[in-house]
């Protein structure tokens, strides 16, 4: 050999050098196998997945006694492989020492000539891979059940209006025509029945407007402080014969659904008003900071507060802490705020002090 040949001989030992050492820090499990199916390399991946060592396994392991009963799985693909056609499957597979993992694999003809000499088999972990397709679809299915429900619901509760104001219309009827008539008793049964179908009114209203909530809307750009004003003189009343003191931090810009944004403030500050102590003249604070990847808002009252085991409770559809006859309402306004919320890709929770202070805290992320 002269020198140049040599040299290029040195060259490409090293570069063989180099790829080994290339496939063996891989994960990827690499081998190949001739046409007698006698395994010629393995990598460090492969090798220490069926708890072998390359010596034990390169010229002179066949794939059927790697992979013993096995083999009958994989026995089309090599079949088809040996005939020159790349193969690509996936199957769970088992490591010697029992893990179990979602193996993607492919052959590879090796080809000379249109003779296959063997065939390079590479088989990468899929399982995570797998576990968020599987996550993505079930995801899916969900919020597909969850549009249907809605669907139901907005379609239920409109319909069941009609009923509740015939049988309103009828109890008025009676209640002109022979309203003088009445005794006592039947007077009081039918004032009742009133009682009964304008809550069943505002109960099903309260599920029509929640089953519309997500309806298509259009984001905008909204000023924040101006938002949280508008709606501050819709409850200029309430919140004059209340006294309450409201004091409004710099509030950001952000992208949202306007009037869904208005009626999530509209719904705290009201909450905040109606369980406010008695004896206690009532503040509210709005406040917003940045917070991860968007903005935290706060709205916080020195009110009556919630007892920390009802903290997640008080955000289901139709659920309260208090009887109608201490504070009136249908248990809808928190369902429809953590909904809102959830339209813009946040979350909300409160953090309280039973007795002393509530504070609603939601985020809205920007990104
Ligand atoms: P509703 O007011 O009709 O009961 P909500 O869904 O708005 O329905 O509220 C659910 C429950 O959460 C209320 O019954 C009340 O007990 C509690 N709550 C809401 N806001 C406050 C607040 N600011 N302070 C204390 N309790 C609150």
């Amino acid at each position: 050999m002269n020198s140049a040949s040599t040299e290029n001989h040195i060259k490409a030992l090293q570069q063989q050098g180099f790829a080994l050492q290339v496939t063996d820090s891989v994960t990827t499990l690499l081998a190949y196998w001739d046409k007698n199916l006698v395994c010629r390399y393995a990598n460090s991946a492969y090798v220490a997945w069926f708890g072998k060592t390359k010596e034990e396994m390169i010229g002179k392991i066949t794939l059927k006694q790697l992979l013993g009963p096995d083999f009958e799985k994989s026995a089309p693909f090599v079949e088809g492989v040996l005939n020159g056609e790349i193969q690509r499957f996936e199957y769970p597979i088992k490591s010697k020492s029992g893990i179990i993992i979602e193996g993607l694999a492919n052959y590879f003809p090796d080809l000379d000539n249109l003779e296959v000499k063997g065939f390079v088999v590479q088989v990468t972990d899929v399982t995570e891979l797998k576990e968020a397709q599987r996550k993505e679809k079930q995801l899916a299915i969900l919020a597909e059940k969850g549009k249907e429900m809605e669907a139901i619901s907005s379609v239920f509760s409109h319909d069941l209006r009609e009923p509740l104001l015939t049988i309103r219309n009828y109890i008025k009827q009676i209640h002109e025509e022979y309203g003088h008539h009445l005794d006592e008793t039947s007077t009081r049964y039918i004032n009742a029945i009133f009682n009964a179908v304008d809550r069943m009114d505002l109960l099903t209203q309260g599920l029509l407007n929640y089953s519309i909530l997500s309806q298509a809307r259009q984001k905008n750009m909204l000023d924040c402080s101006q938002l949280v004003n508008e709606v501050l003189e819709q409850l200029e009343t309430a919140i004059f014969e209340t006294k309450t003191k409201v004091i409004v931090e710099d509030l950001p810009i952000i992208d949202g659904y306007e009037q869904n944004l208005k009626t999530l403030f509209s719904h705290l500050i009201s909450n905040a008003i109606k369980y406010r102590k008695s004896d206690t003249p009532l503040e509210i604070k709005i406040s917003a900071i940045p917070f991860e990847s968007g903005w935290k808002f706060e709205v916080k009252d020195n009110g009556i507060g919630i007892n920390p085991e009802n903290k997640e409770k008080i955000f289901k559809m139709f659920q309260r802490l208090h009887n109608r006859s201490e504070y009136d309402g249908i248990g809808v306004g928190l369902g429809y705020c953590k909904k809102i919320v959830e339209l813009h890709d946040g979350v909300i929770w409160v953090e309280s002090i039973l007795g002393e202070s509530s504070n609603f805290c939601f985020t809205i992320p920007t990104t």
